[in-house]
């Protein structure tokens, strides 16, 4: 395992110059491994940030300008858009469409989602490249191991690495691997000196468990793919959206209520918010999102447990 270095200084050379480390806040040996493991996977110059969310106001902040819009996928992370009102009187604007087709005109940024978070759509990278605006593709959901954005025109990949990346509950960082190394280097200039720099530790821990990731997120999406197929054949669910790109999957039940019922009654799936990590977690999206998602919508995020003890899990909690 590479090592775990939290100073927050290092010495100059012999002559006095700094060297490639000297003050934390512009660069710190254990985060750049990270930073390098993860550039990577997703083919190119990935930085960290303390949280996703932290990642996505950094690059809006240092890409746009006052007045400036972003093209949102709808549908997709609610935060995203909590954190772009946050920026509002910064002057940010903001309009939605279905990432499904192509972005709109006369924005200043796309930013898209895959797959979406609750609602599991895929972006149209195709439509999306052509766009004259810089593309993000939030790949939070699909991970380096089934989608490499870069690869299909986009100009930045956003994840939240406290889910797939870091994966075990115990992590909370954010990543933006840039495709234009001029753009990263930018992007580095801003975060040094506004100050969003992850810490040495959770960095250690994501470069710990990036060793695992493919096996993880493989096993994760096999499973959500069989708890799919079985929720599709259950007379009591209305829909599954799950479109075989990682662990993460949504249902919906009758109605506010009943989806309260299932979630308080699972055993071995944790009824909590977020996904990605080792345990199954699953919780009904309306507490958060209101009327953004249907009342009765359930978010499943598989875990590595036993496929089979999570569809007995989730079949008694839907029985009641
Ligand atoms: N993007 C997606 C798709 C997410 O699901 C989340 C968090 O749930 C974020 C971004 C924000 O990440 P973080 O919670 O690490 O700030």
């Amino acid at each position: 395992m590479e090592p775990l270095d939290r100073s927050t200084i290092w010495p100059y050379d012999e002559r006095g110059d700094p060297r490639e480390f000297h003050y934390h806040r512009f660069g710190n040996p254990t985060v750049a491994a990270a930073e390098a493991a993860l550039g990577e996977l997703d083919g190119g110059t990935a930085l960290l940030f303390p949280s996703g969310a932290g990642a996505t106001t950094a690059l809006v902040l240092s890409l746009l300008e006052p007045g400036d819009t972003i093209a949102l996928a709808g549908g997709g992370y609610y935060g995203t858009g909590v954190t772009f009102a946050v920026l509002a009187p910064w002057g940010l604007r903001v309009v939605e469409f279905d990432q499904t087709g192509a972005p709109p005109e006369g924005v200043q940024l796309v930013w898209l989602e895959a797959p979406s978070n609750p609602f599991l759509t895929m972006p149209n990278l195709e439509a999306a490249a052509v766009h004259p605006a810089p593309v993000v593709v939030d790949a939070t959901v699909a991970t380096p191991v089934h989608l490499r954005p870069l690869e299909h025109g986009a100009d930045f990949v956003l994840h939240s690495a406290t889910k797939y990346l870091a994966g075990h509950d115990d992590v909370m960082l954010g990543a933006l691997v840039c495709r234009d190394a001029s753009a990263a280097e930018k992007l580095r200039t801003f975060r040094g000196r506004t100050g969003v720099v992850a810490a040495p530790d959770p960095a250690w821990l994501l470069l710990r468990s990036l060793k695992t990731l493919h096996a993880r997120v493989r096993r994760q999406s096999e499973t959500a793919a069989y708890l799919a197929e079985r929720l599709r054949a259950h007379p009591a669910v209305e829909i599954v959206r799950y479109p075989g790109l990682g662990g993460l999957l949504s249902f919906d039940v009758a109605d506010a209520e009943t989806a309260r019922k299932v979630e308080t009654s699972t055993r071995v799936i944790v009824n909590a918010t977020s996904l990605g990590g080792v345990t199954s977690l699953i919780e009904s999206r309306s507490r958060w999102e209101e009327d953004r998602v249907p009342a009765g919508l359930l978010r499943l995020s598989a875990g590595l447990e036993d496929p089979e003890a999570l569809w007995s899990d989730l079949e008694q909690a839907i029985a009641g």
